[in-house]
């Protein structure tokens, strides 16, 4: 049995998650004689939205900024090294792998202050790093408990396009690379850990496949090395009918079809990024969400056909730390192809728009972005739009309005008399939730919110109640 486990950031926050991780793969193994893993690991919690920000630091001059980045990324990881690694040999290795790759980090930070150009390609050749030091922490700390484990950067596997940011893996030189160097790995019985998220172009540049990536890597392994399941190891147990941080009462979905779970996974479900599925749908592999702090709850199972007993409940999804940033114009001058200017500036600076509004009636875009991207955002719209990013110039208004959340709900077929859509309506409407802006699907089986945040946790809770999910 040759199962693909993937760990998330919360999984490997510090050396404490870093240990329950390498219990997790060593109960796994010791079940029994056959068991074959192959890990794939995302960095540790933080770190790529860190090293984005030293990278934005350096391209705009604030040189204390990146420096700063880099000493608490090195701090981070070396702790980890010393709590977590009991023999010198690979807490000497491990740290001095660290400090190599974290001092390359500094000169590609100094170059991009330099050149004061921080394109997309450069942009992932500085997140890449995070990936790397998570799993040469794993391997090691796995070989310390008797594991025969090895890292490997999938910048060496995992061929992709060069779409920079949000890079297409190439199937087939991917699938061969897969089973010409990990499969005779596994086979000799060493569990390879494997960076997530990254990728190189057939010439071997750094690419990344998108922020939540590591996902669709474990996907892409398990593919092309035809293994028997996926696992997705994050902190909660599973998908669940809303967020338990804000309903302790939310539900596991225990049995998902592959159309329904990339269907949450578009709305935002964090536990698994939405391009997951298709790898997987083509070989029929099942695909399992755990929580690695609860290992043994059985978690989500999505397969082909789910078990015909299962609910077919429908989800909240529930997304914070957004802002509300509008862009628009006094007078009528304002149009589709401005909005499309305005998006596709956003697209080049590497933003990701998570829901946008347009209003003919207010001649302005309202865009919903995560809040770290913020000033990113301004100033990626002021210099399309001739401007400081601040106040209005040349006739543009551009400014943020507020924090906001979104709130997605999706049925499930065979769920309910009425659609979801209406009742999703009726029910913020009867709690006075403020909706600033709505996005609905076409098949009328799911809609999203754009909320005031601070309306975001006694909504959700009235959804949840009011949509009949508490028992
Ligand atoms: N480290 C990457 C991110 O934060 C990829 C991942 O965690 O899946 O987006
Ligand atoms: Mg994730």
């Amino acid at each position: 049995m040759l199962i693909v486990h993937k760990f998330g950031g919360t999984s490997v926050g510090d050396a404490g998650c870093f240990a329950n991780v390498t219990d997790i793969v060593c109960d796994r193994l010791a079940e029994d004689d056959d068991a074959r893993l192959v890990v794939v690991v995302s960095a540790m919690s933080g770190v790529t939205d860190d090293l984005i920000a030293g990278a934005r630091a350096a391209v705009e001059g604030r040189d204390a900024v990146y420096r700063q980045v880099k000493a608490r990324l090195l701090d981070r990881h070396l702790q980890v090294v010393q709590r977590l690694l009991q023999q010198n040999t690979e807490r000497v290795e491990v740290g001095g792998f660290i400090e190599d790759r974290l001092h390359e980090l500094d000169l590609l930070y100094r170059s991009i202050a330099i050149l004061g150009e921080l394109t997309r390609r450069g942009s992932d050749a500085v997140v890449a790093f995070g990936e790397q030091l998570s799993a040469h922490i794993l391997a090691a700390a796995l070989r310390e408990r008797g594991v025969r484990a090895q890292a490997l950067s999938a910048t060496d596997l995992v061929v992709t396009d060069d779409n920079f940011g949000a890079a297409t893996p190439l199937i087939q030189p991917t699938r061969r690379r897969l089973q010409e160097r990990v499969a005779p790995l596994v086979e000799r019985g060493t569990t390879p850990v494997i960076t997530g998220y990254i990728g190189a172009t057939s010439e071997g540049v750094t690419t990344t496949l998108g922020r939540g990536g590591s996902d669709y890597t474990a996907a892409i392994v398990g593919a092309g090395l035809r293994a028997d399941e996926v696992w997705i190891w994050s902190d909660v147990n599973g998908i669940l009918t809303a967020d338990p941080n804000i309903v302790p009462q939310a539900r596991t979905l225990s049995g998902l079809s592959y159309a329904e779970a990339a269907e949450l996974a578009y709305y935002g479900a964090d536990v698994l990024h939405p391009k997951t599925i298709r790898p997987v749908v083509e070989r029929g592999i099942p695909l399992r969400i755990k929580n690695t702090f609860d290992p043994a709850h059985p978690g989500t199972l999505i397969t082909a056909r789910p078990a015909p007993d299962r609910e077919p409940l429908p989800a909240i999804i529930s997304t914070t730390g957004l802002s509300l940033i509008a862009v628009g114009t006094e007078d009528d001058s304002w149009t589709l192809q401005t909005s499309a200017h305005a998006l596709q500036c956003l697209c080049e600076a590497g933003v990701d728009v998570l829901m946008f509004s347009q209003s003919f009636s207010e001649h302005s875009l309202n865009l919903v972005v995560r809040e770290q991207d913020q000033a990113h955002c301004l100033q990626a719209l002021g210099r399309a739009f001739g401007d400081d990013g601040r106040v209005a110039a040349n006739g543009y208004n551009l400014g943020t309005r507020e924090r906001v959340a979104t709130v997605s709900v999706v049925g499930m077929p065979g769920w309910g008399d009425a659609g979801i859509v209406p009742h999703a309506f009726a029910t913020l409407g009867q709690h006075g939730t403020r909706v600033i802006a709505v996005a609905q699907a076409a098949t009328e089986r799911s809609v999203s919110f754009c909320i005031p945040e601070d309306q975001l946790a006694e909504t959700v809770r009235y959804l949840h109640r009011e949509l009949g999910l508490e028992v």
